[in-house]
């Protein structure tokens, strides 16, 4: 059965990359009937950010998927809480010789590395047991442990040995075993396993058959399997994701980048539609074939296909996501957006009978629900400071005489007759009594309405506006 995990380390926030990784696992395990399992990897205490677990499923919540097994229905899945099955393993491989306790100190060890640098060496574990006869070694323990040395548990590298593996998206990847640092640790002085062991105890104990990550593991992976032979288990499936890169840069995407929002929390805060960001992710790398990029999440789950998960770099698009979750906003229905606009709204206190009616005007032009603040400005706050572009529009010699008609036939209309429908027979009205048209009529009339040279429908901003404030902002560019 085919089996996939997510497994975060709670250190922060839940990041595109690491959403991608779950987004995948989840197509993957739900396209194929599988089982998707989320695992929770805190085994790097210095790392651990508190409601980091938390932050992490809410989000992956939000962005519309679901689970079968993880740490809020499954006791002991999260790794701080499975020492015990690791040290069942690591004694395992200290009987069997797989493995050593090891008590050289960081100094030690650091001191070793820049020997070796110094003659433009690697660094490479050297064993402190190389060459010793038996009763030297349990001289050298006694002495250590003497002086209250805590030990790390590392296994031996054969060094002569080859790590291979068919990898799903990157094809036949392999590694010397001489390559891979000399022997390492799998028990951290404090008792805690390190990631490349506990990472394998955990797949083989949750019978996890895939194993799809990004390509920053690829190098664990070797060790993973030296892990996997010593045991004596069965290895699962790897497929390594490659990188996702800023598309601005060209590098990879890094937190630091200003250009772009890259944690889903950012995008929940500023309303985006979490079915527009699921889209936006499953792109990220992979791609159904042809020039359609909307997906439902059911299309993505039915046409998720491995084998079409990218050799080269992803790249981050600030500008689709947006041009995506315009899509989305534009074609949900009005009651839809209205609730998930009503929040902002509310915040900025411009929550108020008129609201739906501007929701449904900006509706089209949204990337995101939060852009409904200042795009209300008009309605709320101070006439904008217009552009030398319509500055000049409004220094042609029609211009005045278009806005003095269109003046005074809105102040003509009584309060009752103030309706949507009754604004635009007013602007052709004007078009009859001064023989001006085109954009010669309405540019005019737009900017001193709105200030702006483009914008959502003229009438229902007009009728929007208000008689009075209409007027008013006529009246601002008429002597
Ligand atoms: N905890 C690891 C990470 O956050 C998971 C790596 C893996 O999937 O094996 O990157």
């Amino acid at each position: 059965k085919i089996r996939v995990r997510y497994a975060p380390s709670p250190t922060g926030l839940l990041h595109i990359g690491n959403a991608r990784t779950a987004l995948f696992n989840y197509l993957y395990a739900r396209h194929h009937g599988g089982d998707f399992i989320i695992r929770i990897e805190d085994t790097d205490r210095k790392r651990h950010v508190e409601d980091g677990e938390r932050s992490q499923l809410d989000n992956l919540r939000w962005l519309g998927m679901d689970w079968d097994e993880s740490p809020e229905t499954h006791e002991r899945y999260r790794q701080s809480e499975r020492l015990s099955l690791y040290q069942t393993y690591i004694d395992a491989l200290l009987t069997s010789g797989h493995a050593y306790h090891s008590y050289k100190t960081e100094d030690e060890i650091a001191a070793d590395r820049e020997a070796q640098e110094a003659k433009g060496l690697p660094p490479v574990y050297i064993s402190e047991y190389a060459g010793l006869s038996d009763a030297e070694v349990e001289a050298y323990i006694a002495e250590r442990k003497a002086a209250g040395i805590e030990p790390t548990v590392r296994i031996k590298v054969p060094t002569d040995a080859i790590y291979k593996w068919h990898d799903i998206v990157k094809g036949d990847i392999e590694f010397e075993g001489k390559n891979l640092g000399g022997d390492w640790v799998i028990q951290k002085r404090d008792g805690y396993p390190t990631y490349n062991f506990a990472v394998v105890v955990d797949d083989h104990d949750m019978q996890i058959s895939h194993v799809i990550r990004g390509d920053d593991h690829i190098s664990n992976t070797p060790k993973q399997l030296m892990i996997y032979e010593a045991l004596g288990w069965d290895v699962p499936e790897f497929g390594h994701m490659t990188l996702i890169i800023n598309s601005e840069t060209g590098k990879k995407l890094s937190k630091r980048d200003t250009n772009t929002l890259q944690f889903i929390e950012d995008y929940r805060k500023k309303g985006y539609l979490p079915e527009a960001v699921f889209n936006f992710i499953s792109l990220l790398g992979w791609n159904p074939g042809g020039e359609k990029e909307i997906f439902s999440q059911a299309q993505l789950i039915e046409l998720f296909d491995e084998k079409r998960l990218s050799k080269s770099p992803a790249a981050f698009d600030q500008k689709k996501l947006d041009w995506l979750d315009n899509d989305y906003i534009k074609n949900s229905e009005l009651e839809t957006i209205f609730d998930l606009a009503t929040p902002f709204l509310k915040a900025a206190d411009r929550f108020d009978d008129k609201s739906k009616h501007l929701v449904a005007l900006y509706q089209p032009q949204l990337k995101s629900i939060d852009e409904i603040v200042p795009l209300t400005d008009l309605f709320y706050a101070d006439f904008p400071e217009l552009t030398d572009e319509a500055k000049e529009v409004l220094a042609t010699e029609t211009a005045p005489v278009v806005l003095k008609s269109f003046k005074e036939k809105l102040e003509n209309l009584s309060e009752a007759d103030y309706v949507k429908d009754n604004i635009f027979p007013l602007i052709k009205a004007v078009q009859k009594e001064t023989g001006i048209k085109g954009k010669n009529l309405f540019m005019p009339i737009r900017i001193a309405v709105s200030g702006e040279m483009h914008g959502p429908e003229l009438p229902d901003t007009i009728y929007l506006l208000g008689k009075a404030k209409a007027v008013s902002h006529l009246a601002q560019f008429i002597d």
